[in-house]
């Protein structure tokens, strides 16, 4: 398989030949297609397989066929740290270069003014640690009405740490027919009773 097989946005192309990524890995072989056709995704993969490129890929080209009218935020992407956080958006900045996309990242240790101010101004793209999304819709700062694709990375450190009554909360905030894409390097009973409650007929790829 060769990316430009891949259905993928010709921009989203662009931008991974400028990275220098020739052929697609099998975890991006395995979920580009069907995210792309907008099936849900439980994917098993650990780092270093090019899972964030394997959601980040086609969640950009997704976003770029549609334009929404208030820019409310259409995916959230969440992580279980801040360091992972940082890592998803800088994969979306490399991947969204030739895009005109938006994106707030919600993690702690910045001020809540500060992520406020861009988050007002209107975004694509939320990229967020579940403790500190929830924050801020406490706040009363976040309509998640309007998300089409959910991503949830690592839900297996997830789990490590405490964050499914978080995640589970969250998938609730969310509308009911968004597409959901689902990382975990294990399938613990945990783990697999989630997807069963909120993934829907997901396409299952392990690698
Ligand atoms: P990840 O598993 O998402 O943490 O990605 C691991 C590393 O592989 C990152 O440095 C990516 O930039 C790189 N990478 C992802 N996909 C590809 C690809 N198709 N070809 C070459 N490198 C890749």
């Amino acid at each position: 398989t060769k990316f430009s097989d891949l259905n993928l946005n010709t921009k989203v192309l662009k931008a991974i030949n400028d990275a220098g990524y020739e052929t697609p890995t099998p975890i991006q072989a395995g979920a580009i297609p069907p995210a792309l056709e907008g099936r849900d995704v439980l994917g098993i993969a650990q780092t270093g397989t090019g899972k964030t490129a394997s959601f980040t890929l086609p969640m950009l080209s997704l976003l770029a066929r549609g334009r929404a009218r208030a820019r409310m935020p259409r995916s959230l992407v969440l992580c279980p740290t801040r360091e992972l956080a940082a890592q998803v958006a800088e994969n979306f900045d490399a991947y969204s270069k030739y895009l005109k996309l938006t994106k707030a990242l919600l993690i702690g240790g910045v001020s809540f003014k500060e992520q406020e101010a861009i988050i007002d101004k209107g975004v694509d793209v939320l990229i967020a640690t579940p403790g500190r999304l929830l924050d801020h819709f406490e706040r009363g700062k976040l309509i998640l009405s309007d998300v089409k694709v959910m991503v949830v990375d690592e839900a297996d450190r997830m789990l490590d740490m405490g964050f499914i009554p978080d995640i589970e909360r969250i998938f609730g905030l969310t509308p009911f027919t968004r597409q959901t894409l689902f990382f975990s390097a294990t399938m613990a009973p945990e783990i697999e009773r989630i997807t069963n409650t909120f993934l829907s007929n997901p396409e299952r790829i392990e690698v």
